[in-house]
């Protein structure tokens, strides 16, 4: 069985930044991620708030940050984890290909997923007309008409990426005002190319091999109407990939990690970091700030626990 001081579940931003933090402290470290290196950074297309950066790519700051990690040493693997058991002075992280790894502490950073509406004809057309990142799927609409569901920062962003490439976008929020940014606001209303109907829910998604039409209802009059659409990309929130951490009864309602000022969970020596805990601004900046944070104190807590 592999033993490690530090287990760093999920490579975002969050625990990219722990792993540089853990080798630079000597603790021998694994990364372990069940898809690619970069968590939803991979999925956005622009970050300009992460200072000295400048505009960069989401793939770019993914990459930059993951061969960091490597230049450093840091050991990474593939792993769906499925448990993390406590045994007192060491864990054990089980993925679901029953592999065992054991260390004297862990780090959970493995974000979160985009929250699906639960509507009539989404999880059908899911794939087919319809998406969770612009990024992506953006370009199979070129010239098309698409819709977009919410009026937070991540929709009102991605409605101005897509902007440059579709015909036409109808942004759909539940709310009768935009909880986006004022600056990300203006940059939409700039593109010239998206409308709003703010106060309205979505119904259903229509069509029988591919999206053709969504249903949305006035939530004040009860109106419906039928918007024609190529596409509808979703933006409406996300949920914690907190599973795999159920017994250890560290998550709160939600499924979001509950962590102290040094990230470290009510399990000692589990810690907790970046979109997946209980917190205010789940930013690229603050996960990595948190990963930051909780490889000191796990250095800490080993050299404590000697
Ligand atoms: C569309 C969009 C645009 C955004 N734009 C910006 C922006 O401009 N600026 C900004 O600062 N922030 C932005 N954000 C937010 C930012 O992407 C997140 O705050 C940040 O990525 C969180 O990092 P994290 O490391 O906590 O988690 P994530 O980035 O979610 O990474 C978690 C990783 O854990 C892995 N994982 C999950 N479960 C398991 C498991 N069981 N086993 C192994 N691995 C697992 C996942 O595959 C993933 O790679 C944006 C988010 C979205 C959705």
């Amino acid at each position: 069985m592999e033993k490690y001081d530090v287990i760093i579940i999920g490579a975002g931003p969050g625990g990219m930044t722990a792993a540089i933090y853990a080798v630079r402290a000597n603790l021998k470290t694994v990364m372990l991620e069940k898809a690619a290196p970069g968590g939803k950074m991979l999925s956005t297309w622009e970050v300009e708030n992460y200072a000295g950066l400048g505009k960069v790519s989401g793939f770019d700051i993914s990459e930059k940050m993951f061969n960091h990690t490597q230049e450093l040493g840091v050991e990474y693997k593939y792993g769906d984890i499925a448990n993390i058991v406590d045994k007192g002075e060491y864990k054990e992280v089980i993925d679901s290909s029953g592999n065992v790894y054991q260390a004297k502490t862990v780090i959970i950073g493995s974000g979160t997923v985009p929250r699906s509406l639960g509507v009539e004809g989404e999880s059908k057309l899911n794939g087919r007309g319809i998406s969770w990142c612009a990024v992506c799927d953006g370009a199979f609409f070129k010239g098309k008409d698409v819709v977009v569901v919410g009026g937070g920062n991540s929709a009102i962003e991605e409605a101005v990426y897509l902007s440059s490439m579709v015909n036409k976008i109808t942004v759909v929020n539940i709310l009768d005002t935009l909880q986006a940014d004022p600056k990300a606001i203006d940059q939409a209303n700039a593109t010239g190319k998206i409308s709003y109907k703010l106060g309205y829910e979505i119904n259903s998604f229509n069509g029988d091999t591919k999206l053709e039409s969504v249903t949305i209802t006035n939530a004040k009059t009860k109106e419906v109407e039928e918007i024609t659409t190529d596409g509808a990309f979703i933006f409406i929130g996300h949920i914690p990939e907190t599973t795999f951490a159920k017994e250890l009864g560290i998550t709160d309602k939600w499924g979001y990690i509950k962590t102290d000022e040094k990230m470290e969970t009510s399990v000692p020596g589990i810690f907790g970091i970046g979109d997946v805990i209980v917190k205010q601004l789940r930013q690229i900046v603050t996960a990595s700030s948190d990963g930051a944070i909780a490889a000191q104190a796990a250095a800490k807590y080993i050299e404590e626990h000697k």
